[in-house]
């Protein structure tokens, strides 16, 4: 707090010290759920707003953005007052208010309101974004303020605004090039919308954190005289913890074995040029040995999302990793901010030296991906009025054009890198469809399995019970979530060689059969359930039961302690959709 203090004390008859005095007083008496002056709100999201480097119109319509809505202060008097620009920006925000949203937590009898609430959020969404960006960057440093502050609402109202942050504004922030702000949003939401998975990882991730941060901050002044003694001056060196969400999803990814995860603590050089970059991970790796397969130049090649760094995990001091992460300062800014840091640049490098910001318009129309999104939105806007549900899908496949979407034959949606195969779709469904998998179907048509997928192909895995992954498959898989599952795999077949020559007996398994009502997610659901309480999947099979409308999982699992068996069989019947769990 303060730097609009300062910006105010630095312009006292400027706009932003204007638009200050107005909304303090518009909003004089009025409180927020927690007691505290409603004010605080609308001035702390302008303080994000500053932080992010945006100019003072931005700075001020955050401000004034809630005296239109809750103070009754008629659009005209703003504008009179402020001017356009300003009351442009604090329309578009208000306009973009007036959205209900239910989200895809809502039971089915409101599924198809809920989806067409969710589609004109969308809407308006990208309409505003494709007028002017600032309108947008305003609605999320609202939602962030409103985020960090939801504890004093009521669980239903909390639980939805979470839902919606977590479907709609993470998402949007992170399509933005806002990785910062798309990860805190993320992890604001998580407790609301997972609270029991929220504890449980807590609880066992605690004391990893912990020690993770204590080596690392051990290790630091080390890299810092290794770096010193080869001539290179960082500006910083930071350590930073993954998020709880992140490491949530990288974990249900990974049997929920924290030892498998590496970038749990990262280390972050941010040196000044790019050929510092590749120098001090140089210095780095001569220092200490690369993991294979680790390291990743984003700066060569950046990620779609624009994303630059370069990336490796050495083996550290006492034999443990450590991820480092080294950019430049300007590239650093770029992955904190994003879309806003362009802003700042083209502010920086403005040649009138005026210090004019450059229009919110222009900036948007300089984004391609914006211009194709607007197109697309006009075009489908007409025909997939009366198909919310049709318009959220293309909506998802056009708006994050370097992924592919590829689906079921029952409907569940699978999110893949672009140019993924059906290994690799095989293996996000479960691991195990993964091992087991002799062939694909695409759109009904056999294919090989390396056959490079699109967006919006159904495609079936054909399975073999008892069948393991090919070496082969490891030339062309895409996913690293399909390259692990098969590496542990053939390791494991070589174990099991080995056990069965020594003439050990096999492990304890229990056949679980359970009876769902299927909808889209719910396999991930099971294998998290049974993930979560650490016990290992052998096998997962899927099979229609009689009548057609009911399926069959038949999951086989690592136990047969009974105690263990009835505390799985009893949260399964609490995933939804599930019908009847039994076990022999
Ligand atoms: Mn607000």
């Amino acid at each position: 707090m303060g730097a609009i203090k300062d910006l105010i004390k630095q312009e006292p008859g400027g706009l932003v010290a204007r638009a200050y005095t107005f909304a303090e007083r518009a909003h004089r008496g009025q409180l927020r759920k927690s007691g505290e002056p409603y004010f605080n709100h609308p001035l702390a999201a302008a303080e994000i707003l500053h932080e992010w480097h945006l100019d003072d119109a931005t700075v001020a319509a955050a401000l004034l953005h809630d005296t239109v809505e809750d103070t009754g202060a008629p659009l005209e008097t703003i504008r009179k007052e402020f001017g356009n620009e300003v009351a442009f920006l604090v329309d578009g925000v208000t306009k973009l208010g007036h959205i209900k949203y239910r989200g895809s937590g809502a039971d089915a009898a409101s599924a198809d309101s809920e989806a067409q609430n969710k589609a004109e959020n969308l809407r308006k969404m990208i309409l505003a974004l494709s007028e002017d960006l600032r309108v947008v960057f305003i609605k999320l440093a609202d939602r962030l303020h409103n985020m960090r502050t939801l504890g004093a609402l009521p669980p239903a109202k909390q639980r939805r605004i979470a839902l919606e942050t977590d479907e709609i504004y993470a998402p949007l922030a992170y399509r933005l090039g806002m990785h910062n702000l798309s990860g805190e949003l993320q992890d604001l939401a998580f407790p609301y919308l997972y609270p029991k998975e929220y504890r449980w990882l807590l609880s066992v991730s605690k004391e990893h954190f912990e020690e993770r941060m204590n080596y690392l901050e051990e290790i630091k002044p080390r890299i810092e005289r290794l770096l010193d003694d080869h001539g290179i001056k960082p500006l910083a060196i930071e350590i930073r913890a993954k998020r709880y969400s992140s490491l949530y999803k990288k974990l249900l990814r990974r049997d929920m074995d924290l030892g498998r995860i590496y970038d749990l603590v990262a280390m972050r050089v941010v040196v000044e040029t790019l050929p510092e970059c590749y120098a001090a991970l140089g210095v780095i790796h001569e220092a200490y040995p690369p993991l294979p397969r680790r390291i990743k130049d984003y700066i060569a090649m950046p990620k779609p999302n624009a994303y630059r760094s370069l990336h490796t995990t050495v083996i550290g001091p006492e034999g443990k990793t450590i991820e480092f992460q080294i950019r430049t300062k300007e590239m650093h800014e770029e992955n904190e901010y994003g879309v806003a840091a362009h802003w700042l640049y083209k502010q920086k490098t403005d040649p009138t030296g005026k210090g004019k910001a450059p229009s919110g318009q222009k900036l948007a129309a300089e984004l391609k991906w914006v211009q194709q999104l607007k197109n697309w939105q006009e075009r489908l806007s007409g025909e997939s009025a009366a198909d919310p549900e049709e318009f959220l899908r293309s909506m998802k496949i056009d708006f994050f054009q370097d992924r592919i979407f590829a689906v079921t034959p029952r409907g569940d949606v699978i999110d893949l890198p672009f140019a993924a195969t059906p290994v690799d779709f095989a293996y996000h469904i479960h691991s195990e469809v993964g091992n087991s998998a002799i062939g694909a179907k695409v759109n009904g048509v056999v294919v090989s399995l390396d056959h490079p997928l699109r967006s919006g192909d159904v495609v079936e895995i054909v399975t073999q019970k008892g069948k393991k992954p090919s070496e082969d498959w490891l030339r062309f898989v895409k996913t690293s979530v399909a390259r692990d599952h098969i590496r542990l795999s053939l390791r494991k077949k070589e174990s099991a060689i080995r056990a069965a020559a020594a003439g050990s007996r096999s492990l304890a398994r229990t056949e679980l059969k359970i009876l769902v009502e299927d909808r889209v997610g719910l396999i991930k659901d099971i294998s998290g359930t049974i993930a979560q309480s650490r016990i290992g999947i052998v096998s997962f099979h899927t099979e229609t039961a009689k009548g057609g409308k009911l399926h069959v999982n038949r999951v086989d699992i690592q136990t047969n302690d009974k105690r263990k068996l009835d505390k799985i069989v009893e949260k399964l019947r609490g995933v939804r959709g599930v019908r009847e769990v039994s076990y022999k």
